[in-house]
C-alpha cells in the first residue's frame, strides 16, 4: 500500500458510539471497502446492510481477501464473535450503532486529511452532466477524483471522497436527495470548498412539495462550504437562486441573463445543432463550440467553466476541454445513422428537460421531420396529470412535427398536442409502439427519445439503432 492518508486508530476511536476489539491487531490502513468483490488487499471493511444484501453476511469473505479491520453492527456482533471463518480474536473489529453513518464519519475523517480541494455540486436537473464536464476541464490541469456514474447518495459520497488520495487535487462530488436532509448529511461530510446548485426545478418535488422547499433541502450544500469561507457558485438565470444570493459570503454569480459575474451568450448554432457559446469572465472573452448539445449543455458547461476558472483553468485548457465532451449514456446522446439523427435522452425526464430536449431539435438542420417519442414522467405526485397536459405548451404547430406517446400520463399531452392539430399518435403499450417504429417511414428525420428512468425509453432507442 503506497497511500500516505491513513486512518489511525485514534480516528476509528472517534467514531460514534464505537467500541473497539482486538486494538492491538490494527495497522493504520488507507483502504476502506463496503463490497468484498472490489477489496484489493489490506482495508477497513465497513459491513452496510443493503435492501438486498448484508455486508455482514460477508465478513468471512472480507477478511479472506485482506480486510484487517471490521466495522460492524453491535446488534450483530454475537454472531460475529462466533464465525468460525476466521480467527475473531486477531482483527481488530469495531462496532457501532449505525455502519451507514460509521461509513460517512469516516470518510469526513479522511476528507479532512486529503489535499485536495472539493466541489460539490448539486439540483434538480444537469448534475452528472455538470459534474462530468467540469471534471473533464480540470483534468486537463490537475489530478482529479469524481463521482462514477449517479453514485450521489449517503453511501456514494463517502465512497467517492474515500477514493482519492494525497496526489488528488480536485473531488467532483454529485449529491443526490430522495428524502429530506440527505444533501444536509452529505454536505456537512464532504464539507466543500466550492458549491453549486444547477438549479431549482420540478424533479423530486412529490416529496418536496414546492420550489421553495427543494431549495431548502438543496442549499444546505451552499450551507456547507459558507461556512468555511469557501466559494458559492448561483445560476442567475434561476428566480429561486437569484433571490437567496445574499445569503452567502463568497458568490460567483454565472448565466445568460441578469448581469452575472460569469456571463454566457449563445452566439449560434453550428448546421448539426452544436451550440457555440461565448464566455466573458475577467480577462477571459472566448467563444468555444461545445460537443456536446441543446441549450441546456450551455449553461451546464458555462456553471463547469465558471467553477473551472475560479480553480486555476486556463481559457486554453476550457477550449480544449470544450472540443472532447462525451455526452453520458441516455442524455441527449447524438448519435448519427445514415438518414437519420437519433438523439437518445432517455436516462430521465422532467418538463423542463422536455423543453431543452424540444428546443434543440428546432435547431438540427437538414432532415424533413422531426418525431419525439415521450414516454411518462415520475415523481409528480398528485401533479402528474397537470403537469403531463402542460408539456403540450412547449410544442409549437408544425407541420413536419409528429410526437409519440407512451403511459398513463403522456396521454393527457397526447391530448392536448391532438387539440392544437399536432400530429400525435398515443400507443396503448410497448409492443405497439415497438411495431410502429419497425415499420414506420423513419428515414431523413430527428428523432428525440426521453422519459423517465422507469419507462426505459432505451428500448425505443434500441429498435432504432437496429433498423438504420
Ligand atoms: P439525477 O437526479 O437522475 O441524478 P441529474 O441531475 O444528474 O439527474 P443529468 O443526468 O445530468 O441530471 O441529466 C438528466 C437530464 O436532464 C438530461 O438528459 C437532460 O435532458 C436534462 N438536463 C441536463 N441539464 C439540464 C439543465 N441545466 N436544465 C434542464 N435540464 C437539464
Ligand atoms: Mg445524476
Amino acid at each position: 500500500m503506497s497511500g500516505k492518508i491513513k486512518i489511525s486508530l485514534e480516528d476509528l476511536f472517534e467514531l460514534n458510539g464505537a467500541e473497539i476489539y482486538n486494538p492491538d491487531y490494527y495497522k493504520p490502513e488507507n483502504a476502506v471497502s463496503i463490497d468484498t468483490r472490489k477489496i484489493k488487499g489490506r482495508c477497513v471493511y465497513v459491513a452496510i446492510q443493503g435492501e438486498k444484501f448484508d455486508g455482514h453476511d460477508f465478513i468471512g469473505e472480507a477478511v479472506k481477501k485482506g480486510a484487517d479491520a471490521l466495522v460492524v453492527n453491535k446488534r450483530k456482533l454475537k454472531k460475529i464473535f462466533e464465525s468460525k471463518d476466521f480467527d475473531t480474536y486477531r482483527i481488530a473489529i469495531i462496532a457501532v450503532p449505525d455502519t451507514v453513518k460509521a461509513l460517512g464519519e469516516i470518510a469526513h475523517i479522511w476528507r479532512k486529511k486529503l489535499n485536495a480541494r472539493i466541489i460539490s455540486i448539486t439540483g434538480s436537473n444537469g448534475k452528472t452532466t455538470t459534474k462530468d464536464i467540469l471534471a473533464s476541464i480540470l483534468s486537463e490541469k490537475f489530478v482529479i477524483v469524481k463521482t462514477e456514474a449517479n453514485n450521489n447518495n449517503h453511501i456514494g459520497v463517502p465512497l467517492t471522497l474515500l477514493s482519492a488520495d494525497e496526489k488528488t487535487e480536485f473531488v467532483v462530488l454529485e449529491h443526490g436527495t430522495n428524502h429530506f436532509g440527505e444533501i444536509e448529511y452529505t454536505a456537512n461530510i464532504a464539507e466543500p470548498d466550492f458549491a453549486l446548485i444547477t438549479n431549482i426545478g420540478d424533479s423530486h418535488i412529490e416529496f418536496l412539495k414546492s420550489r421553495e422547499m427543494v431549495f431548502r433541502e438543496k442549499s444546505a450544500l451552499l450551507n456547507a462550504a459558507d461556512r468555511k469561507g469557501g466559494t458559492v457558485f448561483i445560476n442567475y438565470d434561476d428566480p429561486i437562486l437569484k433571490k437567496y444570493k445574499e445569503n452567502f459570503r463568497n458568490v460567483i454569480t454565472y448565466g445568460f441573463r441578469n448581469r452575472p459575474t460569469v456571463k454566457g451568450k449563445i452566439t449560434g448554432y453550428e448546421e448539426d445543432g452544436r451550440t457555440r457559446l461565448r464566455i466573458s469572465y475577467k480577462k477571459t472573452d472566448r467563444e468555444f463550440v461545445l460537443s456536446l448539445y441543446g441549450e441546456a449543455n450551455a449553461i451546464n458547461f458555462l456553471s463547469a467553466a465558471a467553477v473551472a476558472l475560479n480553480a486555476g483553468v486556463g481559457a486554453r485548457e476550457l477550449d480544449k476541454a470544450s472540443k472532447n465532451l462525451i455526452a453520458a449514456k441516455g442524455r441527449l446522446n447524438a448519435i448519427k445513422l445514415p438518414g437519420v439523427f437519433l438523439i437518445d435522452d432517455t436516462y430521465n425526464s422532467s418538463p423542463a428537460s422536455v423543453d431543452a430536449a424540444y428546443k434543440l431539435v428546432k435547431k438540427i438542420k437538414g432532415y424533413k421531420k422531426k418525431i419525439f417519442i415521450l414516454g411518462d414522467i415520475y415523481e409528480l405526485g398528485k401533479q402528474s396529470a397537470k403537469i403531463h397536459k402542460e408539456l403540450a405548451e412547449i410544442f409549437k404547430p408544425d407541420k413536419n412535427l409528429y410526437v409519440l406517446t407512451i403511459g398513463n400520463y403522456m396521454k393527457y399531452a397526447g391530448n392536448e398536442l391532438k387539440k392544437k392539430g399536432i400530429k400525435t399518435i398515443h400507443f396503448k403499450n410497448r409492443e405497439e409502439l415497438s411495431l410502429y417504429l419497425k415499420y414506420e417511414e423513419l428515414k431523413n428525420s430527428v428523432i428525440l427519445v426521453k422519459g423517465s428512468r422507469g419507462m426505459a425509453m432505451e428500448e425505443f432507442v434500441k429498435i432504432i439503432k437496429e433498423r438504420f
